[in-house]
């Protein structure tokens, strides 16, 4: 077959008829597809299902402190949750809150309080003439919503194989004192599925902000969604956590995370992990606004979870479901496209996304 770009005006008109008739074709089939972007499947929703059973009436519901989940306390979550999600994480239970049930509801929290109150002690956002924010780009349009929302202004910054274009990232964090915070997707990014090389994150944790105030934003929504259950077939991403304490920078990274992509989308734990002064100032915070997330839920994700074994055990049932889908979609562009030589996509290791760049123009 011919490359597009090879053929004559002359044959692309007849081809461009041919394809509009096609396209007709699948027009006339009336289809209603769901195109959300990262929507489990009911079948991955069924493999949560039991979770409903974990707990009822007669259950034991006391956590490993003595603490009744059905009642009022303990607003940084319950031990054993806390335990479960720094498994997923690879940080200690100490650095990690729970809060609420989506990790979006504490990312936006987390801007909305630097904006009220700073960031240890620094002058809110808020009051400052301009806040602005480097995005990785393609990167989450919703972290984009949050910046939107709050009037912060977004600078796109390259997003490369191994992630951002650090000499970008470093110039410019650290010669404008109003950039307060950067997105960052770092395994299996969304949209594009890339995951940071452990020199990005090194150059992360060592970053020397014009910003006393300056956070990375280290949304580690895909820690552990990979399309493959053999370590040989994922991708490892060196700790940020660690990285920013070796690096003399301990506070310079808030990390989230959530179950939504684990058990049940909008009725999962959600999280945040940082530094210890970081975990001391936000729940200070947080004490302010709630006696704490819901833990009859943290307790159902224990009890059915176990622990990080349990949760790769999981995963990789997830895996079973999406990796063949995954394969249906590339090997269709690979054998629809590289004949015709049209376009570009990425084949990521896990996550949820693909990639597909057109031809400019088109
Ligand atoms: N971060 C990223 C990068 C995501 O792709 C998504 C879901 N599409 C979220 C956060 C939302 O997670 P949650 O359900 O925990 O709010």
């Amino acid at each position: 077959m011919t490359h597009y770009a090879d053929m004559t005006t002359a044959e692309l008109e007849v081809l461009h008829e041919q394809l509009e008739a096609e396209y007709a074709d699948y027009c006339a089939k009336e289809l209603s597809l769901n195109m959300a972007r990262g929507k489990p499947s009911p079948e991955q929703l069924e493999l949560s299902a039991p979770m409903l059973d974990v707990l009822n009436s007669t259950s034991d519901l006391l956590a490993a402190d003595g603490t009744d989940c059905r009642n009022y306390g303990v607003l940084t979550g319950i031990p054993e949750a806390r335990e479960l999600v720094g498994e997923m994480l690879g940080c200690p239970a100490d650095q990690v809150i729970l809060a609420s049930n989506a990790s979006l509801n504490v990312m936006f929290d987390t801007i909305a309080r630097a904006m009220n109150e700073g960031v240890l002690g620094s002058t809110p956002w808020g009051q400052l003439d301009k806040v602005k924010f480097l995005c990785p780009v393609p990167g989450y349009d919703r972290h984009f919503t949050i910046c939107e929302h709050f009037g912060i202004e977004m600078i796109n910054i390259k997003l490369n194989d191994d992630g951002p274009d650090m000499d970008e990232v470093e110039r410019l964090v650290e010669s404008d004192a109003a950039i307060k915070g950067i997105w960052c997707v770092p395994k299996y990014s969304n949209p594009s599925g890339q995951t940071y090389s452990d020199e990005v994150v090194r150059r992360f944790a060592a970053l020397k902000p014009a910003a006393e105030d300056f956070r990375i934003f280290w949304d580690n929504a895909y820690c552990v969604h990979h399309l493959s259950a053999d370590p040989a077939e994922q991708d490892q991403l060196l700790d940020i956590l660690t990285a920013c304490e070796e690096a003399g920078n301990p506070d310079i990274v808030y990390e989230f995370c959530s179950t939504s992509k684990v058990t049940f989308p909008g009725a999962g734990i959600a999280a945040i992990a940082s530094s210890p002064a970081n975990i001391a100032a936000l729940t200070a915070s947080m004490n302010a606004q709630t006696i704490g997330a819901d833990k009859l839920n943290q307790l159902r994700h224990v009890r059915f979870l176990k622990d990080g074994a349990g949760v790769a055990e999981h995963m990789a049932k997830h895996a079973e479901m999406l990796a063949p889908r995954f394969k249906i979609v590339a090997d269709t562009l690979e054998a629809d496209l590289t004949p015709v030589g049209v376009g570009s996509w990425t084949n990521p290791r896990g996550g949820y996304f693909i990639t597909f760049t057109g031809p400019a123009g088109s």
